[in-house]
């Protein structure tokens, strides 16, 4: 059902072409300043341990604060980036304020890792591999506390190349997760050659596993793939508890969706009262009273 809406917005796009393109390259256009104005913004949304629900990770999701426009998703840009060199500069942007804020994060006491979104182009540049090195080692992250989300496409549209890249990634200290899996076409045999530390269950068979059994067969045996690979996996787009339970029941490891919290500004991601009790750092001595 999701992908049926999916396609047939899709459709009206297309249809609509004529009138989205004028628009659409204003909005293209203006891209590059947005970057270097600081108009775009990172939301994060929590990824939580299925077996106690502790937050492990938030997800970056960048968001363009248009001076006319409003606040935009990333379908809205993202996609017209990804058409030109826009779209290196913005993630390069994305890396470093979100590797910026996890430091911060776990600076406060928050043993937090984040995951950044790379679209295939930008796995392909040759500059992504030094932009993780960098954003790793300025903000003094730990090895595997950065982790790399790609779109199974990324891997199908050079597979040799981008297992080097990855290898490379993960020598620099990244995590690399595949996105969205299940959507596209990865072979087992790509699977197995790739150095992927986990697997994101597409929404679509997350959303459908409490009705349909087809969906929740599909996810055991994703989970059990994955695990038997020694990757994690992490189901996407869980809405509500009976599918949290499901899921968690199948065997994933780390749970993200609108049940548990939504894409929000860094400044609330972490309520006051979530901040780690921390030792109370002794009074300092005031002048000794002399009697
Ligand atoms: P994604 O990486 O698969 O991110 C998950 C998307 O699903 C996010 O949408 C998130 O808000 C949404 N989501 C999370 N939980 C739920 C849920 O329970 N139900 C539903 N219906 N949706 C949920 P968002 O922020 O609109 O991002 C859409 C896509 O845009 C992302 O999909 C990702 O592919 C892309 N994107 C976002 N930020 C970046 C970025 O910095 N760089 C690149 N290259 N792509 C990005
Ligand atoms: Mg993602
Ligand atoms: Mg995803
Ligand atoms: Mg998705």
């Amino acid at each position: 059902a999701v992908h049926a809406v999916e396609d047939q917005h899709r459709v009206a796009v297309a249809e609509g072409a004529a009138t989205v393109d004028a628009d659409a390259l204003r909005l293209h256009a203006e891209l590059p300043a947005a970057v270097q104005e600081g108009q775009l913004r990172v939301h994060y949304q929590r990824l939580v341990a299925a077996g106690t629900g502790r937050t492990l990770g938030l997800e970056a999701l960048v968001r363009w604060q248009h001076p006319t426009r409003g606040l935009l998703g990333p379908c809205a840009f993202v996609p017209l980036a990804e058409r030109s060199h826009a779209i290196v500069g913005l993630t390069h942007w994305v890396l470093r304020t979100a590797a910026a804020q996890c430091a911060a994060w776990r600076a406060a006491g928050h043993e937090v890792s984040v995951a950044v979104n790379v679209s295939p182009v930008v796995l392909g540049d040759p500059s992504l591999v030094n932009a993780v090195r960098r954003a790793i080692t300025t903000n003094g992250l730990a090895p595997g506390v950065l982790t790399l989300e790609v779109t199974e496409s990324a891997l199908l549209l050079d597979p040799e190349g981008a297992a080097t890249v990855l290898a490379a990634l993960r020598e620099a200290g990244a995590r690399v997760s595949i996105d969205d899996f299940g959507t596209g076409y990865t072979s087992l045999t790509m699977l197995r050659q790739l150095a992927v530390d986990e697997l994101k269950i597409d929404r679509s068979f997350v959303v459908a596993a409490p009705q349909a059994p087809a969906d929740a067969a599909i996810v055991r045996a994703l989970v059990d793939l994955a695990h038997r690979l020694s990757m994690h996996v992490v189901a996407e787009g869980v809405e509500d508890a009976r599918t949290a339970d499901l899921v968690r029941d199948l065997g994933a490891d780390v749970l993200q969706g609108y049940h548990f919290a939504r894409p929000v500004p860094a400044e609330e991601v972490f309520a006051p009262a979530d901040v780690p009790a921390r030792p109370v750092p002794a009074a300092v001595p005031t002048a000794v009273p002399t009697a």
